[in-house]
């Protein structure tokens, strides 16, 4: 399939994963990069921060700066709305694999 076209579909598995690991703990983009290639995404940062930030306007993440070892390192975690989006994408993730799982 096009790249183009997947990209797009995966967008949104992106955002939930993100979602779901910025509720459970404070996250940054070199970690988040690395754990989604562990699910099989290959990511670039510079296509990740952008996501990041955007997330971060719509009211879905918080974003946090901290001094770590000298550096400026940004850790988001989820806002109460991305609780709630993250439950309803939840549900309609579940629903969906159990359509298409076979
Ligand atoms: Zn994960």
């Amino acid at each position: 399939m096009e790249e183009k076209i997947l990209r797009k579909l995966f967008l949104g598995f992106i955002q939930i994963h993100i979602l779901h690991h910025a509720k459970e703990h404070p996250i940054f983009g070199a970690w988040m990069v690395e754990e989604l290639r562990e699910h099989g995404y290959n990511i670039s940062s510079g296509t990740l921060y952008p996501i990041l930030h955007n997330m971060e306007s719509d009211g879905l993440l918080v974003k946090e700066e901290k001094n770590v070892e000298g550096k400026i390192r940004k850790y988001y975690t989820t806002t109460e709305k991305g609780n709630a989006v993250l439950d309803e994408a939840r549900n309609k993730a579940y629903e969906l694999f159990k359509e298409i799982k076979d």
